[in-house]
């Protein structure tokens, strides 16, 4: 049964842990986003998400390797604060 909070437009690519779709799919391989070969989003928990698959619907939480304890090496740091808003404080 397809979970509730599962809809078409939160949508991860990320392979099954149950069916083999996508492994022989070109756009998959190219980390593209993929038509065909995606999962529902239920929810997440930090660096962790929950999701269903639409072909065998198996859920389960996925460890996307983001945010606490790792970072993708193609995520820049966000710009430091602008100085031209301080408050006038001199070093
Ligand atoms: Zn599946
Ligand atoms: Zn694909």
């Amino acid at each position: 049964m397809r979970d509730p909070d599962a809809r078409p437009d939160r949508r991860v690519w990320t392979g099954c842990v149950v069916c083999p779709d996508g492994s022989d799919c070109p756009e998959c391989d190219g980390r593209r986003t993929c038509e065909r070969h995606w999962r529902f989003l239920l929810d997440a928990q930090g660096r962790r998400v929950f999701l269903q698959c639409p072909r065998c619907l198996h859920r389960w939480w996925h460890d996307t390797r983001f945010g606490v304890g790792g970072r993708e090496h193609d995520v820049e740091d966000l710009p430091a604060p602008s100085e031209a808003a301080g408050d006038g404080r001199a070093a």
